[in-house]
């Protein structure tokens, strides 16, 4: 059986099982092409350069193994690129055999076997039956847990930083001037040229003596165009993305999974090298962080304001990173995500009156005003107790004028888009005793 066969083969049956012994089948028959191939496609870091591939409609003589190496060799130094990438690929498509070429050598071009076949499986396979040389390196970067579970850590020094809402970026730039852009999983972002090109614009080479990588956030304008862009099977751009970088690595600590170098360290280093480089850019941004100790009570003001001024802001929450950490491509407590809630206080302008089992006891109050610069209009209906909606609705008259200190998720602007509103807002109290008093 030739490699493309072994992959229609693998393709044909949708059962995990079928695979897996096809790929034992292979690892005992020492099928070292085979594992080459599958490690050239399923291995994220390296990339060819390449976006269309042609489909071979007639046998050629064929092709041995070592001229497509060094093909992929070629591509992924981008010794080769552009027509002479394309005319090389043209060429061994027209020498191979039909099936070799469409089922093997162009499937690990386009970095996809097309056979239902992960990473995960291969290795799986070769752990449990000790061919460890077969296994292929997993993308990993880090990860932030929920701060919600991990209330303990919140102690000492820390770094904050906002939670941007966009697309992680795993940006890896190397020594001959290629850059790659994956996602969190290892996914190839290739619609950001117009950033790779303001970094290849400013990179200074002699800075960069190995390959390192920039960890970020890409965010646009509108959210979901970024999306629909991330998701898109053509090169189109989405010109006015942003690239915020918080973090710095060699690759090589990358792939081992762990760079040794304390999260302030880094800072410090990528700070450094921003300034170098980037400073001028409106493209590629530092991501500005705030350093506070937790265990002071100066600290834990400048947490809770930071965490405001957040979410005012329109962030989706912060980020809190131990600065004595190493870099781990897993998820850990070093970094710890909080999507904390924001506290308003505004003028209770009405109320209305429950339905259903709120018959007869307050429903909502209409409150509105000027909370850190932004006037709010909103409608409170949640964050009452039964006591509260039946007492409340007893005083009613006396509540008008009165502020109630409103809690919510974040603030959006409302639909006419006059007024900002809040996201999930509930009652927290009523604040102040004399009407209008804000405390
Ligand atoms: P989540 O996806 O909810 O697990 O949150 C983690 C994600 O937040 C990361 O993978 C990043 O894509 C994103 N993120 C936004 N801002 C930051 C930041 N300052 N530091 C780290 N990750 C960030």
């Amino acid at each position: 059986m030739n490699n493309a066969e072994i992959i229609k083969l693998i393709e044909s049956s949708n059962s995990r099982l079928f695979k897996e012994n096809i790929i034992l089948e292979q690892m005992k028959l020492q099928n070292n092409i085979l594992f080459s191939g599958l490690s050239l496609a399923y291995n994220k870091l390296l990339t060819f350069g390449v976006k269309q591939l042609p489909i071979s409609d007639n046998d050629g003589t064929g092709i041995n193994w070592l001229e497509f190496k060094e093909l992929c060799d070629q591509l992924i130094k981008r010794k080769l690129t552009g027509h002479a990438a394309r005319d090389r690929i043209i060429e061994l498509k027209d020498k191979s055999g039909k099936d070799e070429w469409n089922f093997f050598y162009k499937r690990i071009l386009q970095k996809d076997m097309r056979c239902g076949l992960s990473e995960k499986t291969i290795n799986n396979v070769a752990k449990k039956n000790n061919f460890e040389n077969y296994i292929i390196p997993v993308f990993s970067c880090q990860l932030a847990q929920d701060c919600e579970l991990h209330k303990k850590k919140l102690s000492g020094r820390k770094i904050l930083e906002v939670k941007l809402d966009g697309v992680r970026a795993i940006t890896v730039v190397y020594p001959n001037g290629k850059i790659d852009i994956f996602s969190r999983n290892g996914k190839e972002l290739n619609n950001f040229d117009h950033l790779k090109n303001e970094i290849n614009r400013l990179l200074d080479i002699n800075l960069v003596s190995k390959p390192i990588i920039f960890d970020g956030e890409i965010v646009s304008e509108d959210f979901q165009s970024l999306m629909k862009q991330i998701h898109r099977k053509n090169s189109l751009q989405n010109k006015d993305a942003k690239l915020f970088i918080f973090d710095f690595l060699p690759l090589e600590d990358f792939k081992n999974g762990i760079y040794k170098k304390t999260f302030e360290d880094r800072k410090n280093l990528l700070k450094k090298f921003y300034e170098k480089l980037f400073s001028e850019s409106k493209l590629i941004r530092l991501m500005d962080s705030l350093s506070v100790d937790l265990d002071t009570e100066n600290g834990k003001d400048e947490f809770k304001k930071f965490n405001s001024e957040s979410i005012i802001n329109g962030y989706e929450g912060i980020m809190i990173k131990d600065p004595s950490s190493f870099y781990e491509c897993k998820r850990s407590t070093t970094w710890l995500k909080s999507k904390p809630f924001i506290e308003v206080s505004l003028e209770v302008k009405d109320y209305e009156e429950g339905t259903g089992r709120n018959q007869g006891k307050l429903g909502a109050i209409i409150a509105e005003g000027t909370d850190n610069n932004k006037y709010f209009k909103t409608n409170v209906g949640s964050g009452f107790s039964d006591i509260q909606r039946e007492n409340f609705w007893i005083k009613r008259d006396e509540l008008i004028g009165q502020i109630i200190e409103i809690r919510a998720d974040s603030v959006s602007k409302a639909q006419d888009g006059k007024y900002w509103s809040l996201r999930f807002p509930r009652f927290k109290t009523f604040r102040g005793f004399e009407k209008k008093e804000k405390l």
